[in-house]
């Protein structure tokens, strides 16, 4: 049979893709080389009964109305606004920075009304131009909040100092200015009610879409018969790595279930300077799950395994362009998503792109 579309990859960026083709009546095979859909938001449950995030804590937040909307459609959703906190100096606070973290850090009585004046008396200024993460923190709020909070957490998560990296990783720190203590401030936060797998299954529930796990696109490609193709897998692998290998930072999780209804004080706390994980993850408190047990994990972050950082840096800029060069010649292949973009993505983004090339390729012509 021949398809309308072969669309590789069961992330968002595939699977929204599948349904507005499909729902225009377009036949779809989406195949996916895990044996799951849903991407890197893939949750499971696990052995203690417990809904846990088999790639990492995902919380849904965005601003666009569309993109809620459209997400709506396939699943009920259990508002949640999420919240970290930080462990410094044997103290629990909370993260991004606000005013009740430096009171609590320093002892002081700041309000919303003069923080700022905390926050002009620690900074220092840099001559000439920012050059580096470190440099551009330390003008925003000073040493002392740098290796505090940030110099050893990027350090553990990038595996190099902050001096040694790009202005751009670190350079919009989410300082607080008021007493907020949410993680994200878009105006739709939630959770999928029945988790983000189920909201996937329900996107991809088309008479028009055919699903295939475990199938690696580089396996398949002559015996499928299709008119265009969209691509969400690895920009460099597609081009079988002819202009070098795209590097990613990627990420280790150690779940661990204990026998008690709650592990921790937040959803996610934060550990910059000790131990050599990054952070603890509790399920339940994102999922609003209740249970006798509960699941964590911890998060290491380390060089090999899954792609999911990628390294922006000079050189990978010109890999990409490169490669992006490669994609302008094809004809009826699109490239969407985190992987085929070399860009870290939130979810919502990666949604609303997929929904543009749809109207862009389909709509607009
Ligand atoms: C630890 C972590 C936490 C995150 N937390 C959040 C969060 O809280 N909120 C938020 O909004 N975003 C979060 N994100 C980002 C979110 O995961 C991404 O935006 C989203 O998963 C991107 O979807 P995608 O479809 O582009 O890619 P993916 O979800 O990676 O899907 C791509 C799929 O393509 C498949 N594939 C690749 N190559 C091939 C091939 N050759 N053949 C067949 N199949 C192939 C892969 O197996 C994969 O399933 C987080 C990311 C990470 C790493």
């Amino acid at each position: 049979m021949k398809y309308d579309y072969l669309i590789v990859g069961a992330g968002y960026a595939g699977a929204v893709y599948a349904r507005l083709a499909a729902d225009k009546g377009l036949k779809v095979l989406l195949i996916d080389k895990r044996e799951h859909i849903g991407g890197n938001a893939y949750d499971s449950y696990d052995e203690g009964g417990i809904l846990i995030h088999n790639y990492g804590p995902h919380i849904f937040h965005t601003n666009s109305k569309r993109v809620w909307d459209f997400l709506s459609q396939f699943t009920k959703w259990n508002y949640f606004q999420h919240w970290v906190l930080t462990s410094v100096d044997g103290q629990l606070l909370p993260m991004p920075i606000n005013v009740n973290t430096i009171n609590k850090l320093y002892g002081t009585s700041y309000n919303a009304f003069n923080i700022h004046e905390f926050y002009e008396s620690k900074k220092k200024n840099i001559e000439g131009e920012i050059k580096n993460s470190e440099e551009i923190v330390i003008s925003q709020i000073g040493e002392d909040l740098y290796e505090k909070f940030f110099k050893n957490y990027t350090k553990k998560q990038w595996g190099v100092q902050p001096s040694e990296l790009d202005k751009s990783v670190l350079a919009r720190i989410p300082i607080r200015y008021n007493l907020d203590p949410r993680y994200f401030t878009d105006k739709y936060q939630a959770m999928p009610a029945e988790g983000y797998t189920r909201m996937f299954a329900n996107i991809l529930d088309s008479k028009n879409i055919e699903v295939r796990l475990g199938v690696y696109m580089q396996d398949i490609i002559g015996e499928i018969e299709y008119d265009k193709m969209v691509y969400t897998g690895k920009l460099d692998e597609f081009f079988d790595y002819k202009h070098g290998q795209l590097p990613y930072r990627s990420l280790q999780f150690e779940f661990e279930t204990f026998d008690r209804e709650k592990y921790q004080e937040a959803p996610v706390i934060n550990y910059p300077n000790d131990y050599d994980f990054t952070r603890i993850t509790e399920y339940k408190q994102l999922t609003g799950q209740i249970s006798r047990n509960t699941t964590i994990s911890r998060e290491y972050s380390q060089n090999e395994g899954e792609p999911y950082y990628p390294i922006l840096n000079e050189t990978t800029a010109k890999m990409v362009e490169k490669y992006k060069e490669e994609v302008a010649q094809l004809k009826n292949v699109y490239f969407i998503g985190r992987l085929a973009e070399y860009k870290y993505y939130n979810m919502d983004y990666v949604v609303s792109s997929s929904m543009n090339k749809f109207k862009e390729i389909e709509e607009d012509n």
